[in-house]
């Protein structure tokens, strides 16, 4: 993957995650607004049942159940202490070539693990789906 493709970089900027936060179920007089949210590297990544789940676009840190208290930031330090995003002291806009190449780079480790872990979760799905169709035959041939 170019690093440099529009998909790619797109989310490193704040404007764009913020502009994921539609629906966001958490708007006013809170601590986790759409703003801090996107500040702290989350975009929204809801499904039908859960609204309120975010993501790291960085690490990849899904987390849900936001409480209105709960600091973006601090929740995303402590779930995921790896992230060298929220462990930025620079914005993304003051970072230069050779430092965002790095950056990129740790991302794209995280991309790998998680498509690793999924590959891994599917295969012990069907493995497990596989052993209770051997049980199952055989206790229809006893
Ligand atoms: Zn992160």
């Amino acid at each position: 993957m170019d690093p440099f493709s529009e998909d790619s970089v797109e989310m490193f900027f704040y404007e764009n995650r913020l502009k994921t936060f539609e629906g966001w179920p958490f708007e006013e007089n809170c601590s986790c607004t759409p703003e801090n949210m996107a500040k702290a590297g989350f975009i929204h990544t809801p499904s039908d049942n859960c609204p309120d789940i975010a993501m790291c676009f960085f690490c990849l840190k899904e987390l849900e159940g936001w409480e209105p208290d709960d600091d973006p930031e601090k929740e995303h330090k402590s779930h995921s202490a790896a992230c060298q995003f929220i462990a930025l002291k620079k914005k993304v806009e003051e970072l230069n070539v050779e430092e965002f190449f790095k950056l990129q780079r740790e991302r794209h480790k995280f991309q790998i693990i998680k498509s690793r872990n999924n590959d891994i979760t599917k295969f012990e799905n069907a493995a497990k789906q596989r052993r209770a169709d051997i049980i199952k035959t055989a206790i229809v041939e006893e």
